[in-house]
């Protein structure tokens, strides 16, 4: 293990907790050590929050790592890791800190420990500016797939803004080869949307159902020929914890892409366009010919900088998350990014992978 500290500026670009993420995962997984300065200096309160601050403690704990910053509000953070292992874990972020921007920290570690990981994750499964725990599930874990990256996660119990208190399990096995590139360049013809309206507490069902109502109307006049499923439910007491409702929604293409999009709800907004808006980030990502939702595209990154060889996607414009995570990729990996502008409002993102061995 080198014993030189790579210095990561967390005020790049988009300055939030995506660097901090991406810089652990990729410290931990390469096993060089990193120093994070001006964390989330992009955020009106910068630091580390409850969310990123237990992310990193996980991820500490996961690559056996010493670190250096670890309390809430630091604004520094140097990690030295040491060998990932995996086993039980537990992270709570006691808000309604997002337990699938936990996931976004320490899921590929995991994938390159000694033996397989069971991380029980608490607190906040639905929140704002964060994947939705239906997000993580139905879209980008089997985007990660595409790689070879696989893991699953248990939905327990939602949380929500602002007790949280949702609980997920995460599991995943060791890789016994490297990630493999993927290219996803024409994005085909809409098949299936399928989805999930979710209704908790005292919210009645039928804020579900109209959820369900309008993102349906509005995706029948663009993909009338595709099949439907989006269902409305309403979780018992057992499955949430305090009131919440969203929806999250998926288009299945005859080229194999999955693009997401979801709308979390709030009380100052009308259910139809929680719908609406879920529905919008489809249409919009697919009449750019995205392969990629506009959320998907940062979350590829970090995947395609360590799969082996040249990865390829169609993206919609490109988001300033993608570039962050593309300058971390670059900074942490000897990876090679470019993106090329296609058509108006869509590009191509390529990467020349280093091809991680987990054997390293
Ligand atoms: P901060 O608190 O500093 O804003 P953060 O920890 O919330 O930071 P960001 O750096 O903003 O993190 O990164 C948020 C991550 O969540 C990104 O990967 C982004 O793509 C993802 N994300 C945000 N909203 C959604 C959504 N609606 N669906 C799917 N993914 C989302």
């Amino acid at each position: 293990m080198s014993r030189e500290i790579i210095e990561i500026d967390g005020s790049y670009l988009e300055g939030g907790g995506q660097i901090l993420r991406m810089s652990l995962a990729l410290s931990a997984i390469q096993g060089k050590s990193v120093k994070v300065i001006n964390i989330r200096a992009g955020r009106p309160k910068p630091g580390l929050m409850p969310q990123h601050l237990s992310g990193l403690l996980l991820g500490r704990d996961i690559c056996n790592g010493k670190l250096d910053g670890g309390v809430q509000g630091s604004t520094e953070m140097t990690l030295i890791p040491g060998k990932i292992t995996g086993g039980e874990h537990l992270a709570d972020t006691k808000t309604a800190g997002s337990v699938m921007l936990l996931v976004q920290a320490v899921y590929l570690c995991t994938l390159y420990g000694n033996e397989s990981s069971h991380v029980v994750m608490r607190g906040g499964t639905d929140a704002d500016f964060a994947p939705p725990v239906d997000y993580t599930i139905e879209i980008f874990r089997k985007i990660s797939s595409k790689f070879g990256a696989n893991f699953d996660i248990l939905l327990n119990r939602r949380g929500f803004y602002p007790r949280g208190s949702g609980e997920v399990i995460f599991k995943a096995s060791p890789v016994k080869s490297k990630l493999n590139a993927v290219e996803m360049v024409d994005v085909g013809k809409v098949k299936a949307i399928r989805g999930r309206a979710y209704v908790a507490g005292k919210l009645p069902i039928h804020v579900a159902q109209k959820m369900v109502d309008e993102a349906k109307r509005i995706l029948m006049e663009c993909f009338g020929d595709a099949q439907f499923d989006i269902k409305s439910i309403k979780e018992d007491q057992q499955k949430a914890f305090g009131n919440g409702s969203g929806i999250v929604l998926w288009a299945e293409t005859s080229t194999g892409c999955i693009l997401g999009g979801s709308s979390v709800g709030k009380p100052n907004k009308d259910a139809y366009t929680n719908g609406r808006d879920a529905a919008e980030i489809i249409i919009k990502a697919f009449n750019a010919g995205a392969c990629l939702d506009h959320y998907a595209q940062d979350q590829v990154v970090i995947l395609m900088a360590l799969a082996e060889g040249k990865s390829r996607f169609r993206v919609g414009e490109i988001t300033n998350h993608t570039k962050t995570a593309i300058f971390v990729a670059e900074k942490l990996t000897k990876a090679k990014f470019c993106i090329n502008d296609h058509e108006k409002g869509s590009s191509i993102i390529e990467c020349d992978g280093v091809g991680w061995d987990p054997l390293n």
